[in-house]
């Protein structure tokens, strides 16, 4: 039996009323890029008349040709860019997937992961749904198909009633976009405006890049409906406490974006604050690993006082270090995605501030990289505390197994990485870098312990198996 795809981290955006949809489609997803550069796809409606192109590889590669997009005609299109981690990543996993149902078109684009997909679809299965991707993605396809409502909206209202877990979702009919997001709210959505034009995304990064502006979040189990007239809502029948995901604001999101409502950029910042107040050191730089940890990096030197230095350079041209899924090929990839600087590093006693150790695969090549460059201390500190355990709503993280915080104390960590000093911001710190309530996020992966119900996998629990 096939496994559905587990771990899928997308960036999906949406569009109605404007002649020039597959374009801004286009630029959204370009914004998007880092949260999936495995495939992506636009698909379009040009009044019922349906349009799409998808491909394997980064928005610019996949519509390098640029009547890729001229042939996508319409004023409504959806866009989503995928990263998954499973080796699923074949053709047919490529979003947003198409169907016709009941003679009209219905278009999908998803971020996040079903928790319960596989008993979902051995439901389905046994009433004879034939499915055609490893995704959990069609599972909310075959579910609105199976709906007896006539309007969409409530179709896919009855379809995501059963589905548990993550989703950001955006689907295109032949005249309207319609976005939800789960009622725990793990994954962002952001809804936008540009004249008459409605959009949404992921982050709002994909807006500034076409002009709109930010009106609010799809809110944690709404529906809501986008026609050239205007939006109509809904809200889903479970009523759950909001988990937004925290690792967003750590590592994923990009910090020019809002999300949540709240500024990327300054609660990073307040991350690296913080942890120069819980974790100070005697040191003469304080640098960043670039670039998920640039702004935390500002943080802690504004806090601490000690000078913000550049000591490392990020080649751009190569994506992030888990797109490679084995492991000679990941050790490989943190050196040709940084290089020291030796004049900044030279009997230099040297903080390094990241956002987060998952394997501790890059940390521990950068430690050599920079002790190699001449540094005469190197203290690591962490915007983030310890990841312990996997993630089950969307972020790409490995098995427990993997995790190396999960297998090792502080202590141990710090010896492995040849570290002169590892600390990490505390879990209490973290929770309180946003004006939100610190009950309104998940950190599952920083406490083992999930807001809802991970099911087991033919008996086993998925926490022993991934
Ligand atoms: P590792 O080398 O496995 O310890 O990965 C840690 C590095 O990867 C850090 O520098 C993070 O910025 C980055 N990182 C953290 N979480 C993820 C993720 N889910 N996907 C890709 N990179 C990540």
């Amino acid at each position: 039996m096939l496994e559905p795809v587990i771990n899928d981290k997308c960036g999906v955006f949406g569009i109605v009323g404007h002649k020039r949809a597959a374009e801004l489609t286009y630029f959204g997803l370009y914004s998007l890029q880092h949260r999936g550069h495995e495939s992506a796809g636009i698909v379009t409606s040009d009044k019922g008349r349906i349009h799409l192109h998808k491909g394997m590889g980064e928005v610019s590669h996949v519509f390098s040709n640029s009547e890729n997009i001229s042939r996508l005609s319409g004023r409504i299109a959806i866009g989503h860019t995928r990263y998954s981690t499973t080796g699923a990543s074949s053709l047919i996993n490529i979003q947003p997937f198409i169907i016709t149902n009941k003679s009209r078109p219905l278009a999908i684009a998803h971020n996040g992961n079903l928790t319960n997909s596989l008993d979902l679809r051995n439901r389905l299965e046994s009433k004879g749904a034939i499915f055609q991707t490893t995704s959990d993605t069609e599972i909310i396809l075959h579910l609105v198909a199976s709906s007896k409502k006539s309007k969409r909206i409530d179709q896919i209202a009855d379809a995501l009633n059963h589905a548990r877990g993550a989703f950001s979702l955006v689907f295109m009919t032949e005249d309207s976009i319609l976005a939800a997001r789960d009622p725990h709210g793990f994954r962002p959505l952001a809804i936008g405006k540009m004249g008459r034009t409605w959009v949404v995304a992921s982050e709002t990064c994909a807006f500034d890049i076409i002009g709109a502006k930010y009106v609010r979040d799809v809110a944690p189990g709404e529906i809501i409906e986008i026609t050239p007239a205007g939006i109509k809502s809904a809200f889903l029948k479970q009523k759950v406490k909001t988990a937004s995901c925290i690792f967003e604001y750590i590592y994923f999101a990009r910090p020019d974006s809002k999300v949540f409502g709240e500024n990327v950029d300054k609660i990073r910042r307040r991350l690296g604050r913080m942890l120069a107040r819980e974790h100070p050191v005697e040191a003469d730089i304080v640098i960043g690993i670039p670039d998920s940890a640039n702004t935390a990096t500002l943080g802690y030197a504004e806090e601490s006082g000690l000078k913000f230095e550049i000591g490392l350079i990020r080649n751009h041209y190569v994506g992030r270090t888990f797109i490679d899924p084995n492991q000679e090929i990941r050790d490989l990839d943190v050196k040709v995605k940084f290089n020291p600087v030796k004049g900044v590093l030279e009997n230099r006693r040297v903080v390094v501030i990241d956002d987060s150790i998952v394997r501790g695969t890059t940390a521990q090549k950068l430690v050599k990289m920079i002790r190699n460059a001449g540094a005469k201390e190197v203290h690591f500190r962490i915007s983030s505390p310890p990841i312990i355990s996997p993630c089950f709503f969307g972020i790409d993280m490995p098995t427990k197994q993997e995790l190396i915080a999960s297998n090792m104390s502080v202590a141990q960590i710090e010896k492995k990485l040849g570290v002169d000093s590892l600390r990490y911001l505390s879990h209490d710190a973290m929770l309180s870098m946003s004006s939100l309530p610190d009950t309104s996020f998940c950190s599952s992966c920083f406490s083992g312990k999930y807001p809802l119900r991970i099911p087991k996998i033919n008996g086993k629990s998925r926490l022993d198996k991934i």
